[in-house]
């Protein structure tokens, strides 16, 4: 890991970590100007790449020391690394609420990175209960029902947060987590995702596939979830008893108009209100029934293409390909093929 860039942080300018610096440790790992003391034992057994690092013969007199240990570098940022470090030595980090989802999705990066398969399948499971795969799941994390601990915050998270997961889900070789990622992006609006884009928060391939998924998206709801509304009849339904100027006549062209201005406001998936206050009240007993029915009978075969809207393989595919990477040698501890 060492590269010759590096060489040039003089030693006596090097900070230790003050949490992750182990008097009795046996090895020094260097990120940027920052030190941390550590178990080489500890490390090996549960960061598979690490194994392989301190079991590369080294000429002892290229080997560069510090504190009495052998200094390895690695090329990640200083805080990156200590949450990491702080995720493999502290058993308590990943339970309480002293990580951020922002962590998070820096774990999972790192934990494919350095194999880590244990605490990466442990991140996997906190991010996709708030990114999650199947519809039910969505609308527990979405609607309002979640109280559960392992959300990382969901109700205020923003799309920053959104990015983060989606950029990290690509490099970590996770896409299972990206429809849902994305489709929060998308509902955030274009302009968010072009300034995401261009202030580097967003990785250009997602900030592309969400650009490329509007037409999809808006013939997913158009065509699908919210067909009544947008059908060539007069009326949502024949038993509709507003007039030609009524309430459903008036709200169905309003509703329109909002989304034919803002298309990412057509979230297919969306959990829609049907309850009086709820986004579809204004309309008579019988358009609302006639909305809802359509609604709750295609909402899952909406859902079913989500992944294709945004270029990702089937959901059955994606899962299949996250078992994958632990399966080799089981569970927490396989290679990644
Ligand atoms: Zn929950
Ligand atoms: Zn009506």
């Amino acid at each position: 890991m060492a590269a010759d860039t590096d060489r040039e942080i003089p030693v006596h300018t090097l900070s230790r970590h003050p949490d992750l610096w182990f008097e009795d440790g046996n090895i020094v790992l260097q990120a940027e100007d920052t030190v941390f003391k550590v178990f080489k034992s500890v490390l090996s057994k549960h960061a598979l790449l690490f194994a392989d690092i301190f079991s590369l013969p080294q000429p002892s007199k290229e080997q560069e020391q510090y504190d009495g240990c052998v200094l390895v570098k690695v090329h990640d940022e200083p805080k990156h690394m200590a949450t990491f470090l702080q995720a493999i030595f502290d058993p308590t980090f990943l339970l309480g609420d002293s990580c951020s989802g922002h962590e998070y999705a820096e774990l999972l990066r790192l934990s494919t990175k350095y194999q880590a398969h244990s605490l990466r399948r442990q991140v996997f499971t906190f991010l996709q209960h708030d990114y999650p795969d199947t519809l039910s799941k969505y609308d527990h994390v979405v609607g309002d029902g979640c109280q559960c601990s392992v959300s990382r915050g969901v109700k205020g998270r923003g799309w920053a947060l959104d990015a983060a997961v989606a950029n990290a889900a690509r490099d970590a070789d996770a896409p299972l987590l990206l429809p849902a990622a994305l489709l929060s992006l998308y509902s955030a609006g274009m302009d968010i995702i072009v300034d995401a884009g261009s202030s580097g928060l967003l990785q250009p391939l997602n900030r592309d596939v969400l650009l490329k998924a509007i037409p999809g998206m808006w013939s997913l709801g158009k065509e699908l979830t919210f067909e009544p509304l947008f059908s060539e009849q007069m009326h949502i339904t024949t038993k509709c008893n507003s007039t030609s100027t009524g309430a459903c006549f008036r709200n169905r062209h309003k509703l329109r108009a909002e989304l034919e201005v803002a298309p990412s406001l057509m979230n297919p998936v969306t959990p829609v209100s049907f309850q009086p206050g709820g986004t579809v009240a204004g309309f008579c007993s019988s358009c609302q029934k006639a909305v809802q029915e359509r609604y709750e009978k295609v909402r899952q075969e909406a859902w079913d293409k989500i992944p294709e809207a945004f270029r990702l393989p089937e959901w059955d595919e994606m899962r299949k390909r996250e078992e994958e990477l632990y399966s080799t040698t089981g569970p927490g501890s396989g290679a990644i093929a």
